[in-house]
C-alpha cells in the first residue's frame, strides 16, 4: 500500500470512531507527522492531510528551504521548543502546539508582534506523568493559561498532550480525559471556545477520538516505521 491508501485507511478509522462517539469525521483534523521523512514524501502527503507536524525547528527549516512552490497545508510545531529557537519557529510555523512555559509564551508573543502576526498556539500538558515526557505539569497549567490570555499576539486554540506510551487502554484514556477536563475548566475560566484538543498518535488515536480529540497526529500509520538518519 502507498501513502494514499494509508491516508484513506486512517480517514476511514477516524470516521468510524467519530461516528461511535456521535461526532462528525470533519470534527477531527489529521496532522501528518513528517519528522525524518523526505521533502518528496512530505509533498506526496500534503494534499492528503489537514496539516503537517514537525518536531524539530532545524529539520523543518531545511525542508522549508527545499519546498519550492508546491502547495502546502499549515505547518505545526509539535516538538519541544527551546527559547533560543523561538524566532525561527515563529518564522517557519503556522502554529506551535508545544507551548509549555510562561517564558516561552512571552518570547513567542514578543517575536510574533515584531513580525506583525498572530501565532496560533496549543498548551502542551504532560498528562502521562512520566519524567521523560514533554509538556507542563497539570498543576502549572492555570498560571500559564492566565498569562497566555494577556498576550495579544498569541491565539490560544486549545490543548495538546502525548498520552502514556502503553497499550493499556484505561490509562491512555484517563490521560486524554484529563486533558479534556482541563480544556472544559479553561473554557469556563476564560470564556473562549478553545476548540482544539490534539491527542492521539498512530497507536492511540481512536482512544483520543473517543475522549474528544479534534486533532490526531499520525506518522507511523501513514509512512511506516521511522528510520532515524541524518537529514
Ligand atoms: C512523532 C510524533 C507523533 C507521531 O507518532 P506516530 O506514533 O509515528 O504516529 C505525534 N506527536 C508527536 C508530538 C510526535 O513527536
Amino acid at each position: 500500500m502507498g501513502l494514499k491508501e494509508h491516508a484513506a485507511a486512517i480517514r476511514e478509522r477516524v470516521a468510524r470512531t467519530a461516528a461511535l462517539a456521535g461526532r462528525k469525521p470533519s470534527d477531527v483534523l489529521l496532522v501528518g507527522v513528517t519528522k525524518t521523512r523526505s521533502v518528496q514524501e512530505m509533498q506526496e502527503v500534503a494534499s492528503l492531510v489537514d496539516a503537517i507536524g514537525e518536531n524539530k525547528v532545524q529539520e523543518a527549516q531545511v525542508k522549508r528551504e527545499a519546498w519550492g512552490d508546491h502547495p502546502t497545508p499549515p505547518w505545526r510545531l509539535i516538538g519541544h521548543l527551546q527559547n533560543n529557537k523561538a524566532r525561527r519557529a515563529v518564522e517557519l510555523f503556522d502554529a506551535v502546539d508545544s507551548l509549555d512555559s510562561i517564558p516561552l509564551a512571552e518570547r513567542l508573543d514578543r517575536i510574533a508582534g515584531e513580525l506583525s502576526r498572530r501565532l496560533s498556539v496549543l498548551i502542551e500538558v504532560n498528562t502521562a506523568k512520566e519524567a521523560s515526557k514533554t509538556g507542563m505539569a497539570p498543576e502549572a497549567f492555570p498560571a500559564l493559561l492566565d498569562r497566555v490570555l494577556t498576550l495579544p499576539n498569541l491565539k490560544l486554540e486549545g490543548l495538546m498532550t502525548i498520552g502514556p506510551l502503553t497499550d493499556d487502554e484505561v490509562r491512555v484514556r484517563q490521560a486524554f480525559a484529563e486533558l479534556r477536563g482541563m480544556a472544559e475548566d479553561a473554557r469556563g475560566r476564560c470564556g473562549l471556545p478553545l476548540p482544539v484538543l490534539s491527542m492521539g498518535m498512530s497507536g492511540d488515536f481512536e482512544w483520543g477520538i473517543l475522549e474528544g480529540s479534534t486533532m490526531v497526529r499520525i506518522g507511523t500509520a501513514l509512512f511506516g516505521p521511522r528510520e532515524y538518519k541524518m537529514l
